[in-house]
């Protein structure tokens, strides 16, 4: 199912990496294991994974926040974050980490193998015929996967850009936080609606005023 796709799991307590390790393994992911920050980079570099599944606290000189910097500003590879408190989620979902998505412990090890299938069907999805959406002062380069406003780039997460195109498909439509999830993140995804707000607050952080995105209050949202 999985056709052998490389996972580098960096967690220091072993039960949990282990309990990953097995339940990757037995959806077909071949899987490398790190205790700390610094061999994690090293088995990344090593071994080039589809995917990367990430604790924040980590010891030694480097933690999962420092990691996830540091993968995003060398490549798009797929993070998915460990958390042990949902104060953690905006950083590690934010601007300056940008991860792919997390889980918040204590979590169930099926839950996290559907999402690292989730971002893996993602990342490795149909390539799209090349459309450039507007909104506003806003264009959403669909093949360059770019944003631009006022013709100048601007860097978005992953998964802030798959919402960003979402939202500008359906212009005009008030689209409910579960809508989102289920046309964004995929209907296997099992995580709160707490996710939407926060990627939300990101795109508008980002795009400021040019963005026309409206709260529907009881709904959602619209993007005029
Ligand atoms: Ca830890």
């Amino acid at each position: 199912m999985a056709d052998g796709a490389v996972v580098v799991v960096v967690e220091d307590d072993p039960n949990i990496a282990d309990l990953v390790d097995m339940y990757l393994r037995k959806d077909g992911y071949r899987v490398y294991q790190a205790a700390d920050g610094r061999t994690g980079l090293d088995r990344i570099r090593d071994h080039n994974p589809d995917l990367v599944v990430l604790d924040v606290g980590l010891p030694g000189d480097l933690d999962g926040l420092d990691i996830c910097r540091r993968l995003r500003a060398e490549s798009d590879i797929p993070i998915l974050m460990l958390t042990a408190r949902d104060t953690e989620i905006d950083r590690v979902l934010g601007l300056e980490l940008g991860a792919d998505d997390y889980v918040t412990k204590p979590f169930s090890p099926r839950e996290l193998v559907a999402r690292v299938r989730a971002i893996l069907r993602r990342a490795h999805g149909p390539t799209e015929t090349r459309a450039i959406l507007a909104a506003g002062d806003v264009e959403v380069d669909t093949g360059r996967r770019e944003v631009r406003v006022d013709g100048e780039p601007v860097a978005l997460a992953a998964r802030e850009f798959d919402l960003l195109r979402h939202f500008a498909a359906n212009c005009g439509l008030a689209l409910s936080r579960q809508q989102l999830l289920d046309g964004v993140w995929g209907h296997d995804w099992v995580g709160d609606e707490r996710t939407v707000d926060v990627h939300v607050r990101q795109l508008r952080k980002k795009l400021g005023d040019a963005l026309p995105l409206t709260t529907v209050w009881g709904v959602g949202y619209r993007l005029d």
